[in-house]
């Protein structure tokens, strides 16, 4: 993206970005939609009861309570904390580990599952299979442009793992409650909870399925997909939860809050994560794909609720990598500079 950039006077989304119109003072229609505050404002209200009553329900029934996707990044880490603290969930924290954690969020994750005594356990697929994920996800068109309006392609690959992965685990051990440290802006307000429909989400990615088979193999299905037998002996799905939306924070108080946990900022990563060397690799080629970068939506959205200064948001997605600096994942990857050049 060039220094000519046009962003919308309030938020940072981008000219580029998809159905953007702006009016004369330069602002976007998505900040002058008035409806769609007061509908979220709705959907989180509503959220908070059902979910009060959730738990009200399922709550210290068994070894756990909850299932936590935690990568040790800022939102989780954060959202852990609110599940341990002020919910007084049993939660058994799982980190999918894909080969690019910077190591200080190895050492942020230990710290907080001691802090906050919870059991941790971490899978990490292997790279025969991850690599060949991550080249196909970057370089191919597999998600629909809705979805890459909120998250860079090889982002949602990497999700889609740990999604399945904490599914499988919540079957296995029946375990009532998924969490995730998804903010408002990654995922939209009616997807606060939810109940889990494995089969109905599994019939509706069957084109993306197949899309990943083809360029990445069939072993594509023990990671982005449940065993028959497991489905077949499940009584009741899990509820996935949110319950980062419902408290709200801004980023200062999140950090404020998990550096008493012992959390620290990694380095080695780029502005939009906390957690992952691979997301400069994902901003990178999702900018040159679509035109602007995938983390415009949500930080745009933190703005707007004022949980984060337009400043702030600039800075973060400013420092875009050069694709000099990419080289050694690139060549982890094993993609050369010309083909992402070429996208
Ligand atoms: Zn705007």
């Amino acid at each position: 993206m060039s220094k000519e950039t046009v962003r919308c006077t309030k938020c940072i989304l981008s000219s580029a970005f998809p159905r953007i119109q702006f009016d004369e003072k330069g602002v976007c229609n998505f900040c002058r939609n008035e409806i769609y505050f007061t509908t979220e404002n709705q959907s989180i209200a509503n959220a908070r009861e059902q979910i009060t009553n959730l738990l009200n329900e399922h709550q210290g029934k068994g070894q756990y309570d909850a299932v936590m996707c935690y990568s040790g990044g800022k939102d989780s880490t954060y959202t852990l904390m609110l599940a341990t603290r002020q919910y007084n969930l049993k939660v058994l924290a799982l980190t999918v580990d894909n080969g690019f954690l910077s190591p200080v969020a190895f050492e942020n994750i230990n710290q907080t599952v001691d802090a906050l005594g919870v059991d941790l356990i971490t899978i990490r697929p292997s790279s025969k299979f991850f690599s060949p994920l991550i080249k196909a996800s970057a370089l191919h068109d597999i998600y629909n442009p809705k979805t890459l309006t909120r998250i860079s392609s090889v982002c949602n690959s990497c999700i889609s793992i740990i999604n399945i992965a904490a599914l499988k685990l919540a079957l296995e051990k029946k375990i009532p409650f998924i969490l995730a440290g998804f903010t408002l802006g990654q995922i939209p307000a009616n997807s606060i909870f939810y109940k889990n429909n494995y089969t109905f989400f599994q019939e509706s990615r069957e084109p993306i399925l197949n899309k990943l088979r083809n360029l990445v193999g069939n072993e594509v299905d023990d990671y982005f997909c449940i065993s028959d037998d497991l489905i077949e002996s499940t009584e009741s799905y899990p509820y996935n939860i949110n319950l980062l939306c419902l408290d709200d924070p801004s980023e200062d108080e999140i950090l404020a809050e998990i550096k008493k946990l012992g959390w620290i900022s990694p380095k080695d990563v780029d502005g939009c994560s906390s957690n992952c060397r691979l997301n400069a690799f994902n901003n990178f080629v999702h900018t040159q794909k679509m035109g602007f970068n995938p983390y415009e939506l949500e930080l745009s959205h933190l703005i707007r609720r004022d949980k984060l200064s337009r400043e702030d948001a600039l800075r973060k997605i400013a420092a875009q990598a050069e694709i000099m600096s990419l080289k050694p994942i690139l060549e982890q990857l094993g993609i050369s500079q010309q083909e992402i050049e070429q996208l």
